[in-house]
């Protein structure tokens, strides 16, 4: 198995994210490496493979190239990637999970991963229960020492943004004999790397901030666990749910501009979550940024700043919440989140339509925004617009 450590190591994040894995074409001295559109490569007599490469299941220099990206990214030894966020977090599901194993997730993790487990691994013999991640004495009572193999933490939640200790929920995971899992689709790497916190394994949805740009789909697995690592490598080239050499490229040309982007995204949403939290329309904001937030001095502790994404409960109940979410205009009604345009959404009939009536169901009265890196008072007038009228 490659080692996807790059030697780029002691640079900066922002070095990091325009040059690892990213080496010029040494055939042409293209500045931008090629996409490798190719499904399989020429042998140099039987088993002669250059550069260790043999058919694209197995391995695809442009999927190199982003996988050796993500790793450094992440402080990470190896990544995998895969074809949407889901399919990541399957393979390594099913990598590290055998029948009578128990799977402890927070109680507001996405809601397609609770729907993963429960619909997908629990049928095959896995038991899965949600605990308050936020809350480490609830997290130390409901796992299960020697039973539970998967600890499996969202930080900040979505989509109410809740912030989990992940050095303390590490340590009360690893005291049980579990493999700790990150979802750090929301932070990004940028902001927040929960393998230097101790976590075993990071995934992401780099759908997400990642791809930066709302026009690629893919998913990552990130681990310096050599075991970990064999077994999740085993899974992409075994069931094949890689991602593509183009949606890889993309994947790559999106992370170039992660930190300047997450700068921006961070610093519009902290000013839309002061801005609203005083309005009459509105209940609560939820935004780790906010000295009122919770989660402010953790993810203050965990967290380069405080993210792109951010709640509001509207006083009004549902039909409030709804009239602000198709109320805006620059801020577009979608699901999704993570991109450089903004975008407001209806948890609880949109992306979290699938968990309603369980648990991990969301408050009818809170609508999502997906803070972009547009001009700042254009959204403060979209947001502030649509709020006044609710009146
Ligand atoms: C979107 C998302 C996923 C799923 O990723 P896909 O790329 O849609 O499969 C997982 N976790 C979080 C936090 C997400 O936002």
């Amino acid at each position: 198995m490659t080692d996807t450590r790059d030697n780029t190591t002691d640079h900066d994040f922002s070095t990091r994210a325009i040059h690892a894995g990213q080496e010029f074409d040494p055939t042409t001295g293209a500045v931008v490496p090629p996409i490798y559109l190719s499904s399989t490569f020429v042998q140099d007599g039987i088993g002669g493979f250059r550069g260790g490469y043999e058919y694209a299941r197995g391995g695809n220099p442009t999927r190199d190239s982003l996988q050796t990206l993500l790793a450094s990214l992440e402080g990470g030894t190896h990544a995998f990637s895969f074809a949407s966020g889901l399919a990541a977090e399957d393979a390594l599901l099913r990598a590290i999970l055998k029948p009578g194993d128990h799977v402890l997730m927070g109680n507001d993790v996405y809601g397609g991963t609770h729907r993963l487990v429960n619909r997908m691994h629990v049928p095959w013999g896995v038991e899965l229960s949600t605990a308050e991640m936020s809350n480490p004495d609830a997290a130390r009572a409901a796992i299960r020492p020697g039973k539970t193999r998967v600890l499996w933490l969202e930080t900040p939640s979505n989509p109410l943004m809740k912030i989990t200790d992940i050095a303390a929920l590490v340590a009360i995971g690893h005291e049980a004999g579990a493999i700790v899992v990150v979802d750090n689709t929301f932070a990004s790497p940028y902001l927040q790397q929960p393998l230097s916190f101790g976590a075993d394994v990071v995934v992401h949805s780099t759908t997400k901030y990642l791809g930066g740009h709302s026009d690629v789909l893919g998913g990552a697995v990130v681990t310096s666990d050599e075991e970990i690592a064999e077994k999740v490598g085993f899974l992409q080239f075994g069931a094949g749910a890689v991602s593509s050499p183009m949606e890889a490229w993309l994947t790559v040309r999106g992370i170039k501009t992660l930190a300047v982007r997450m700068d921006r995204h961070s610093e519009n949403a902290q000013a839309i979550a002061e801005a609203v939290q005083p309005h009459p329309a509105v209940e609560t904001v939820f935004y780790p940024g906010l000295e009122s937030h919770p989660g402010h001095e953790i993810a203050a502790k965990q967290m380069r700043s405080f993210g792109g994404m951010l709640s509001v409960a509207l006083r009004g109940g549902p039909a409030a919440a709804k009239k602000f979410a198709e109320g805006t205009s620059v801020f577009q009604l979608a699901e999704s989140l993570g991109g450089v345009e903004s975008l407001i959404s209806y948890p609880s009939e949109m992306t979290h339509a699938s968990v309603k009536g369980t648990e991990l169901a969301v408050p009818e009265n809170v609508v999502r925004l997906s803070v972009g890196i547009e001009g700042i008072d254009d959204l403060l007038a979209d947001v502030t617009g649509a709020l006044d009228r609710l009146a």
